[in-house]
């Protein structure tokens, strides 16, 4: 791992800096690049903007890994809090959620999170919008794939993600191509083992190339989830390729990355979707997105220092 994504990542799971981060306000309105409040309103604001925009948002409220009953409670209610919200607003069409299934108590019991992401879709489905269940490290892929069989049963428009560094994601490709299917595709965000994920960034990206093909040629709504300049390009030729018309399939990238790219997209006439975090759990989340690319962190420090 990179020296420096090393440090960061300390620096994440270190408390001084954690309290230095949440109340030095400089560097609070640098959070504020990255994750998009920690209130419904906050989110709602910053999803009213994007929308002006012609953006659509994926709205990701942040905790993870919950393996108390009543936090992934909690978390359920601030979703459907949110739903409503959208919904009051006029927001729903452009708006939908994404949900960690970890943060509804899949490390607890899979029943339970299929019985929290249930509640959490049908109240999407009766706001008018959907939902797509984040995936996370290895070894919840199967169950979060079980319970998106179960979800997708009532509900076919639940969204999948899959990850390109994943030996197994070709095959998964295939199989969820199909009729109605939403499917985003990311590189993948976990330390994963060899023995399991690609572990050279130029193997990881050839598999999202052939990834990409598998769900261009199905019959389902590829989301391709990146902010690199290659696979955009190479994307938006194979889709050419492939006989797809924007707007069937869509790019996404996360709240904060690349804004510039987001917008010439979308003014291209490409269907574009910002991925928005919000909660008062944002700490993991920035400290994830700093660790990714250097150049985030010099400005974030400067910051810090007040320059
Ligand atoms: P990278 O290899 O990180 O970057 C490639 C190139 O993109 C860089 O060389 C640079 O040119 C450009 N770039 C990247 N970042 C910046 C920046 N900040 N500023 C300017 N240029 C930049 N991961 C999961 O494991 N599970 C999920 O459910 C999941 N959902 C996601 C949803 C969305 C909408 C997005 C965008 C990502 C999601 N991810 C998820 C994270 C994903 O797996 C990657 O970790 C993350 O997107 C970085 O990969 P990348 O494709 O952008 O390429």
């Amino acid at each position: 791992m990179h020296p420096l994504r090393t440090l960061i990542l300390a620096a994440g799971a270190n408390d001084a800096v954690r309290r230095l981060v949440a109340t030095a306000p400089v560097s609070r309105d640098v959070v504020r690049r990255f994750v998009a409040g920690e209130s419904t309103d906050d989110v709602v604001a910053v999803t009213s903007r994007l929308v002006a925009d012609g953006l659509s948002v994926s709205l990701d409220y942040l905790g993870e890994d919950t393996t108390d009953e009543v936090q992934a409670e909690q978390t359920v209610q601030a979703y459907l809090r949110l739903l409503d919200r959208l919904h009051a607003d006029g927001l729903a069409r452009h708006a939908e959620v994404s949900v960690k299934l970890s943060a509804v108590g899949q490390a607890l019991d899979e029943r339970l999170a299929l019985d929290n992401a249930s509640r959490i879709a049908a109240a999407a489905e009766q706001c008018g919008t959907t939902i797509t269940l984040d995936m996370e490290d290895h070894t919840t892929t199967d169950s979060t794939l079980r319970v998106l069989a179960e979800l997708r049963r009532t509900w076919p428009w639940v969204g999948a993600v899959v990850q390109a560094y994943l030996r197994r994601t070709l095959d998964d490709c295939v199989a969820l191509a199909g009729t109605g299917s939403r499917v985003r595709l990311c590189k993948g965000a976990y330390a994963e083992p060899p023995s399991v994920a690609f572990s050279h960034p130029h193997e990881v990206d050839l598999s999202y190339v052939r990834c990409a093909n598998a769900l261009l040629a199905g019959r389902g709504y590829p989301m391709f989830a990146t902010h690199d300049p290659r696979l955009v390009s190479v994307i938006a030729e194979r889709a050419l390729w492939y006989g797809r018309k924007p707007g069937s399939y869509e790019y996404q990238m996360l709240y904060g990355i690349r804004p510039d790219e987001q917008l010439r997209l979308v003014n291209s006439g490409e269907a574009v979707r910002v991925y928005v975090p919000y909660g008062e759990q944002w700490y993991g989340y920035l400290m994830r997105r700093l660790a990714e690319r250097p150049a985030n962190t010099a400005f974030f420090l400067r910051s810090l220092v007040g320059r």
